[in-house]
């Protein structure tokens, strides 16, 4: 694992502007976030997979009880296109360490890095076999895998209309557990007393428009304290409009292309619907770059956006952000919570104690204060509610791929 870890390392620009032709995420992101999270996360799982044992359980003195971890076996796992390399790695790499073998997914539209990842593994001395990557449509490829008798554990990141299917394709094959990573639509709760409002837009802005807004952690719903919200808002439309968006292979580009003509037609079909309940387009809303035949959409922000609209309900997984105005802590919470998902958050607030209530009142895998994103592999990523059921990273997300053995010895 160490080796795939260095050969990711070694190939990392090769590897990113792989991934950029498939999926158009701008090359500086995807450097960071495919081959360098990948290898990371290579490095991290090699390093934990010592560091786990079993138990000797506390049973009566004539019995010796042994709690074993012991691999599942074989794990389906089945990606999404947005971030094929890095995702795929948080699976692989704990699925690999702790003793298991893979077949891997990829989608549809992004699949070239993962199974450059294949090649890397077998060079690097996996045996033949151990990892697989099967690609395919996800009716057919990822259904059949997720049918198969011979898989024993099922972990996916996708759409949560996709999750379902999973788990009814489990009820009706062999009752594998089924790990989901779903969607979200998360909110960023900017109050008044943000400690550096300037700040504050400059990284909410990222935190919605990089990679064209196609990730799932997006704060893709800002809400906004009343005594700042029009001041904010008017920093957010100057950071949102000073973006350079283009070719996602030209560094000076800091936003690529949409995935593909598809998902741009879903984001506009949003601004549709956004209008005619009211919302308020502010800056954005439409395709640009059209004449270079690349599928490029504007930073977009919507204002007047309520709990009922279906921009604030509505996952759109693109460079979209709606704005909600409230008054209270209590109103903030109420709003941040409205939402079937439960993925992510960002708190802004020199209040700490505030900091801490907000963590604890909203319904989210992870709750970001005073930044919005960043993470590492020691912690884990997962949602609540509608956004899943599963963790990936850290040393939780070794649970998934193993079973729990009882000896029970008789002395
Ligand atoms: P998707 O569900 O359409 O596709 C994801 C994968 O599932 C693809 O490989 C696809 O081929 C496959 N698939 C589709 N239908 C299938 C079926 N019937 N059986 C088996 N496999 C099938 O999702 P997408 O549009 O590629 O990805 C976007 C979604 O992923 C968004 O909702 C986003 O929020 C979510 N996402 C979540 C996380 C997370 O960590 N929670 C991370 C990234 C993306």
């Amino acid at each position: 694992m160490h080796r795939i870890a260095d050969r990711i390392e070694a190939e990392a620009v090769e590897l990113a502007v792989l991934g950029v032709r498939d999926n158009g995420t701008e090359f500086n992101m995807a450097l960071k976030a495919e081959p360098g999270s990948a290898a990371g996360t290579f490095r991290y799982y090699a390093e934990a997979l010592d560091k786990v044992a079993g138990e000797v359980a506390p049973t009566q003195p004539d019995v010796l009880g042994l709690v074993h971890r012991t691999p599942v076996g074989v794990v389906g796992a089945i990606v999404p296109w947005n971030f094929p390399l890095m995702i795929g790695a948080w699976k692989l790499a704990p699925a690999l360490a702790m003793g298991n073998s893979v077949v891997l997914k990829p989608a549809e539209t992004a699949s070239l890095t993962l199974l450059r990842l294949a090649q890397i593994c077998v060079e690097c001395g996996l045996p033949d076999g151990v990892f697989n990557v099967v690609t395919g449509s996800g009716a057919e490829t990822g259904a059949a895998l997720a049918m198969s008798m011979g898989v024993d554990v099922l972990t996916f990141t996708g759409s949560g209309g996709t999750g379902r299917k999973l788990l009814e394709a489990s009820a009706r094959s062999n009752l594998k557990r089924c790990y989901l990573e779903l969607g979200g639509k998360s909110p960023n709760i900017v109050f008044g007393d943000a400690p550096d409002l300037q700040k504050a837009a400059r990284v909410s802005a990222m935190g919605i428009f990089r990679n064209s807004g196609q990730v799932c952690v997006a704060g893709s719903r800002l809400l906004v304290e009343a005594s700042v919200h029009d001041e904010f808002v008017a920093l957010l439309k100057a950071e949102a409009e000073a973006l350079r968006v283009g070719d996602p292979l030209d560094l000076g580009n800091q936003i690529g292309a949409v995935n593909s003509e598809e998902q741009l037609r879903r984001n506009l079909s949003f601004m549709d619907m956004a209008r005619a309940e009211g919302g308020q387009v502010i800056t954005g809303g439409a395709r640009i770059l059209a004449e270079t035949g690349g599928s490029y959409m504007a930073p977009t922000i919507v204002t007047h956006v309520a709990r009922d609209h279906a921009l604030f309900q509505r996952e759109v997984f693109g460079p979209v952000l709606s704005v909600t105005k409230f008054e209270t802590e209590a109103e903030a919470v109420s709003l941040a919570n409205a939402t079937d998902f439960g993925l992510a958050a960002g708190v802004w607030t020199a209040d700490l104690s505030r900091a801490h209530r907000m963590v604890a009142a909203i319904r989210a895998g992870v709750v970001h204060v005073n930044t919005y994103g960043g993470a590492d592999n020691t912690v884990p990523l997962g949602g609540v509610g509608q956004s899943g059921n599963g963790h990936d990273k850290s040393l939780h997300a070794l649970d998934k791929y193993v079973d729990l053995k009882t000896a029970w010895i008789q002395l």
